[in-house]
Order: C-alpha cells, then structure tokens, then sequence
C-alpha cells in the first residue's frame, strides 16, 4: 500500500529517515510532499520567510544519486531528511534576514558550520522560518516581516524568538528544524506548540555564522516532533569547530543512545530535582501548567526516579541579570549594522549634511524596530562609564552565583526540572505594550543560559482553560546533554502511551486537507 503525503509527513524524522534508507521513499518525494504542506499551510501560519524550494529538490536530488550510486557511507542517521532554518542563521545563497529590514535583501556569502554540516549529511534545506527581529522578544510579533501563527490556536502567539521554526515543525510544514536560545527561544516556542526544543550545553553546536545576539548566551539548538529526532539532529550538528572561539574541545556526548535508552522507560536510580524557585507554585504561573506539571513528575516517579525538591536560591535574580547582560551584548553585537558595510543605507535628506555619522544614524532608525532599539539603548547605559560596576559589573556577579547554584544542585540530583514557561501561548497583543510583562515569561528558561547548562523541553499535555500545549523542562549539567535525554524519552514515551500517539494528534490541522 503507498503510503500519503499526508501519512509521509507526520512521520517522525527517524520514521522517515529509515523509509530513505529502505528505498520506500525518495528524499525527492518527501522534500516535494513537505513543500506541498507549507504551500497550502503558510497562507495561514506565515512560519516561512524565505522557501528555497528549487535548491531543496536539488539537494534532495543529489541525495538520491548519492544513495543509488551506493555512496552514502558513514553518512548520518538523518540522511535526506528536510529541514527548516531559523533565519538567525547565515545561508550561503540564501537570503538571511534576522527577520529585520536591516537586512533586508542580504545574501550570505557563507555558509554557518552548522549549516555545511547539514549540507554535508544530504539534508535539503526547506527555508527561512520567522522570528522577533535579531531574536530578540517571546512571541514572534517583533518580526519585521509580519506574525507567525500558532498551528494550535490562531488568535495564539507561537512564541519566541523561534516561532517560525517551532511552528513549522509541528504544523508539519517541516519534520526538523533549527533554533537559537540566547534565555529560551528554542524551548519556549517548542512549549508553545507541542513540539521538542533543545538549547545544547554553551559551546556544544558551533555559534559560526549564527547572526550574534548575545554571545556569551546564544546558542544553536534543534527542534523537533520527537525527543529522539532531536537527538539524532543533535549530533549532527554538535561537535568542536576551530571558528568559534568558545567551542568545546572534547568529543559530545553519545545523546542519541541516551534518548534510546530513555525509550525504554526505565528511570531507576536517575535523582531528578524539581527546582523550587521555578517549579510551577509560584506567582505567574498559570494554574493548568502547574498541573500538567505535576502529574509529568508522578509519571517520572512511577517509571522509578527519585523525586525531590531542590533549591537554587540566586535563580530569582537571574532574569535581572539576563536583561543586562544581553542588552549589553547586544547593543555591542548590532553595532555592525551601519550603512557601510552590508545591508540597508538610508542617505539623509536634502538639507541634512550628507556625513557618514547621518547616514549611520538615519539608517539604524529606519532599520531597527521598536524592541530593538529598547535594548541597544538599555545596554549601552548599562555599559557606560560611570554604571559599568553598578549594572554590567553586578549581573556578572549574579550569573557566577546561578552558576555556583548549578553546580551545587547538580551535586545532589542527575536533573534539574521545571515547567518550561509559567504559561501557555497567549494572544496576539496581550503583552506587546508591556515589555516587562513579556520578559517575564523568560523567568524559566533564562537561567540555563547564564550558567552555560543544556536544557530541553518536552510536551506534557494540554492546559484544560486554554487547551494550548504545555512543556516540561529538563535541565543536565553542562556537558552532560546525554544526562537529559533519557528521562525526556522516557516521560515523552509514556505520555504518548495516555494520548495514544503524539500530542500533535490533538491538534486540528485543516492545511493538511486529503
Ligand atoms: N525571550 C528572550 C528574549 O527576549 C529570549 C530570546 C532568545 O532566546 N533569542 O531575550
């Protein structure tokens, strides 16, 4: 019997990966049939900036030629698998845009490492996906290009910064796709939407062409439909690379055969630690996130973890710390975007003197939207002369001390856990006039990025008030990202045994039309 378009794409991408190995399907057909889902899904979810649907085909050509010349060898598991890019990251030929009019137009003349290492596993490249302009905010809404909708629920952000990616994935628009987390875009648009998202260890995944944010804080991740997929697309694209200066020498951990492991739904002797700081009881968190949280931990109990609460008592100051560090990083980082070098130039007008200084001032204003602007502004206070010690000089010490915590806590437990976000996606507008108010969901995810520690974020089922998906986080210590792939395989396992199937199941999907 042949298998659907419709059957084909909800396939995970180990599913499909071992159909291309099988011969069932080509990497053509199933290139082709994902580009049929985003054709008929992005009039209503705009997840895409940019398709590539003709260097798609022909990767996925190539990858055909190579597997019936028998030349695939040694390639990895994902091999002719598509996959959607966060347009954070640079695309030899491709447009890169940041989601920003700065950029505008910009065709990057390289290609990311994490890029040429998907290229190097014959893994087509569907598109761009959307953003907040330079990743920066929680909903997708400061795109400069227009919203991402959530396939859930369409008056519902998908989150952000990485909505588009997030929303690709699980509108099945894409099986696989990239991120970025610099205080939690990966994991909290995954949360968003029902979908997996991990931020690997800091230095794990070469930051070579990721567009800086925060660079002590970004960091590539994977997002997914299963905890596996993004394992397998984790090794892809981990592992030490000479062009980023704070990449880990030592090989990456074996993440795949920890998810394999956790698939078996053994969790004896694995300690995990509900964080108390953030662990669902406090201010903020919506009732229904709370709840789904703690069955998840009864979950992880009846499959044999220990349980217990554990304190990280600076973790209260960490989104303090985070909203200086990054807006210095930042304002620093996008001090590159002048008019001179790539991207817009916006002239002055007649009757202004034609200077560099105008030009540069004339094109940040016309280039760099609203939240943008907030934070370059934050962060050059921040760092000038005078309350450098006061602000920069005191969130650096705060981060040591979520770092220490860290240490301490992962002292007395294999895991750390909490929900990913203290709410499910909210509606488009409730909190655009209210920064604070946005940067305040950031309370959950934030700290994993101070302290350089990978997390990830697995569904663990549908609020009852809003019926939106929520996720439940892990937390490994730094290094260590195959330590949180097991009990994420095997809590996503076992609640996929009460849903029967995966939570996208419960998610109406009226692009996919038979
Ligand atoms: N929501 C966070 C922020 O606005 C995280 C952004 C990110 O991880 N890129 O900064």
């Amino acid at each position: 019997m042949s298998t659907t378009n419709n059957e084909l794409v909800k396939l995970s991408a180990s599913q499909m990966a071992e159909k291309i190995r099988n011969k069932e399907v080509s990497s053509r057909e199933l290139t082709q049939a994902e580009l049929d889902v985003i054709d008929a899904a992005e009039p209503q979810l705009h997840a895409f900036l940019h398709v590539s649907a003709d260097e798609a085909l022909a990767q996925a050509d190539a990858f055909d030629e190579k597997l019936a010349a028998g030349e695939t060898e040694g390639l990895p598991e994902l091999a002719g698998v598509p996959i959607a890019i966060k347009d954070m990251i640079v695309t030899k030929g491709i447009p890169t845009t940041a989601a920003s009019k700065i950029l505008e137009g910009w065709v990057p003349p390289y290609d990311a490492t994490v890029i040429e290492k998907i290229k190097a596993a014959g893994m087509p490249i569907l598109g761009k996906t959307n953003l907040d302009e330079f990743a920066q905010g929680s909903s997708t809404e400061h795109s400069a290009f227009g919203n991402t909708y959530n396939p859930w629920d369409k008056q519902r952000v998908p989150g952000g910064s990485g909505g588009g990616s997030a929303a690709a994935v699980s509108s099945y628009e894409a099986p696989l796709a990239l991120g970025t987390d610099t205080g939690g875009s990966i994991r909290q648009p995954a949360s968003f939407t029902g979908s997996v998202g991990v931020k690997p260890t800091y230095g794990g995944v070469s930051r070579y062409g990721a567009i800086a944010m925060a660079s002590s804080l970004d960091q590539i991740g994977p997002c997914a439909r299963t905890v596996l997929d993004a394992a397998l697309l984790h090794e892809v694209i981990g592992g030490n690379d000479r062009r980023d200066s704070t990449s880990i020498p030592e090989p990456m951990p074996h993440v795949v055969d920890a998810a394999r492991e956790g698939l078996k739904r053994d969790l004896t002797g694995v300690r995990v630690g509900l964080i108390k700081e953030i662990s669902g009881n406090g201010e903020g968190f919506q009732p229904g996130v709370a709840k789904r949280f703690d069955e998840a931990v009864k979950l992880l109990e009846s499959m044999g973890a220990t349980v217990t609460e554990v304190s990280l008592p600076h973790l209260s100051y960490s989104l303090g710390a985070y909203y200086i560090i990054m807006p210095s990083e930042v304002s620093s980082n996008l001090a590159r975007y002048d008019g001179m070098r790539y991207g817009l130039r916006v002239m002055p007008p007649t009757g202004v003197p034609q200077t560099a200084a105008n030009m540069m001032a004339y094109t940040r204003e016309a280039g760099f939207g609203d939240e943008v602007k907030r934070r370059i502004v934050l962060g050059t206070y921040a760092l000038s002369a005078g309350y450098y010690d006061a602000w920069y000089g005191s969130a650096q010490k705060v981060r040591t001390l979520v770092i220490e915590d860290f240490a301490k806590a992962f002292e007395q437990v294999d895991v750390l856990a909490s929900p990913t976000a203290p709410t499910t996606a909210f509606k488009f507008g409730e909190k655009t006039d209210d920064p604070l108010a946005m940067y305040l969901g950031d309370v959950t995810t934030i700290p994993a990025n101070l302290a350089g520690v990978p997390a990830i974020s697995v569904p663990c089922g549908v609020d009852d008030e809003t019926n939106m998906p929520v996720g439940f986080q892990f937390f490994a210590p730094q290094k260590r990202d195959d330590v949180m792939y097991k009990p994420a395989a095997a809590l996503e396992a076992a609640l996929e045994e009460t849903w029967g199937g995966n939570i996208l199941t419960k998610m109406a999907t009226p692009w996919l039309a038979d």
